[in-house]
């Protein structure tokens, strides 16, 4: 091995493994939760006209997006601001907002841990229950920064804005993020509660319900002070973090209200149809508020479940982890691309009770 330059801090430092990405198209591809549907028409036709000027900067400020992502949160523009893809929004996060350390679930979304090593963030990791449900009595006076995926990935388990509410009124001293990266798959947003606390942090993305994820873009909406905060970090860190044509895009996404409501009560119908089939072939299926399923089957361990899938050309996620080891997550796909992993899994599974 030749010479390293990298600063030895991060020679511990564990990347984040994103799903895989082929560039094949006959796979199946249900491992990444993105929308198996098109952007919003109106989206794709703003960031070709947004191209024509592309020689130029995009506007730091944002001003459309932030205008069009605020009035449908019912907020300030002053009270959201955008990055590239929430994962961005996470970093600032920890990078700016963890003074005391960061606590969050022991089965959550995995960038939390990597952007926590990265920016040498002290962990207070929080196990959830057995069930997986989150033991929100544990979230009471933790003095860090709270991370909480609502609904949680990749469980799929959603908490109540109420839950959220207790969370935030014992730890008023603290900074409480809830990303909402699946929030519209059924979920009740807590954007509600922005006004009422000022230790509120939500963050959200255009990649799994707005079918962006190519695109890069992510928004935080919290108290003004704190959305000032944050533009603090992101102008220190990359003035033009969107680029125009996503801004332009993701401007028109908001407005196409029709077409959003669309997708996500397509999705939401066949991720029902795909649990209970899934139930007949003797899956065990938390009830999920996202757009996959968490599954586990008696008889195959999650590894073969995903090996035999891959074999057949179907792609879904499976964590080498504690704990979920078991298990499988799949995003829902069209109701095709279902048919044919429930046809494929029949084939796995042949003897089915009570057919
Ligand atoms: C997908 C995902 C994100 C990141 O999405 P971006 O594509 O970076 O916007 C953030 N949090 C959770 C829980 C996710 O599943």
């Amino acid at each position: 091995m030749s010479q390293s330059f990298l600063n030895a801090k991060f020679d511990s430092l564990t990347a984040y493994t994103p799903g895989e990405q082929p560039q094949n198209k006959t796979l199946i591809k249900l491992n990444t939760n993105e929308l198996p549907y098109p952007a919003s028409s109106k989206a794709i036709a703003a960031a070709a006209q947004a191209a024509r000027t592309m020689q130029l900067y995009p506007d730091p400020n944002g001003n459309e997006v932030c205008n069009a992502l605020s009035s449908f949160m019912n907020l300030q523009p002053n009270q959201v601001t955008f990055s590239n893809g929430s994962d961005e929004m996470l970093g600032f996060a920890f990078m700016g907002f963890c003074p005391n350390g960061a606590a969050f679930a022991d089965i959550t979304y995995g960038f939390y841990n990597v952007f926590a090593d990265l920016y040498q963030v002290e962990k207070q990791i929080m196990p959830l229950k057995e069930d997986f449900s989150i033991d929100i009595n544990a979230y009471n006076q933790l003095g860090k920064t709270i991370f909480i995926a609502n609904p949680n990935a990749p469980t799929g388990l959603l908490l109540s804005v109420q839950d959220i509410e207790t969370i935030l009124q014992n730890n008023l001293n603290s900074l409480v993020i809830i990303d909402e990266a699946y929030i519209d798959f059924g979920g009740k947003s807590c954007v509600t509660l922005i006004p009422k606390y000022n230790n509120l942090l939500v963050i959200g993305t255009f990649s799994k319900s707005r079918g962006m994820a190519g695109a890069r873009f992510g928004w935080a909406a919290g108290n003004e002070q704190l959305i000032a905060d944050i533009n603090k970090i992101r102008y220190s860190f990359n003035p033009y973090n969107v680029n125009k044509l996503t801004l332009a895009a993701a401007t028109a996404a908001i407005k196409d209200v029709g077409y959003f409501g669309h997708c996500v009560n397509r999705i939401i119908k066949t991720r029902e149809i795909t649990q209970e089939c899934l139930k007949h072939l003797g899956f065990i299926c938390n009830k999920s508020y996202g757009n996959f399923v968490f599954v586990k089957h008696p008889k195959f361990s999650g590894q073969e479940v995903y090996a035999y899938l891959r074999q057949q050309g179907i792609l879904v996620r499976w964590f080498n982890q504690p704990k979920i080891s078991d298990y499988v997550r799949i995003s829902i796909g069209t109701e095709k691309d279902m048919e044919t992993l429930i046809n494929t899994l029949e084939n796995l599974i042949p003897n089915v009770e009570n057919v």
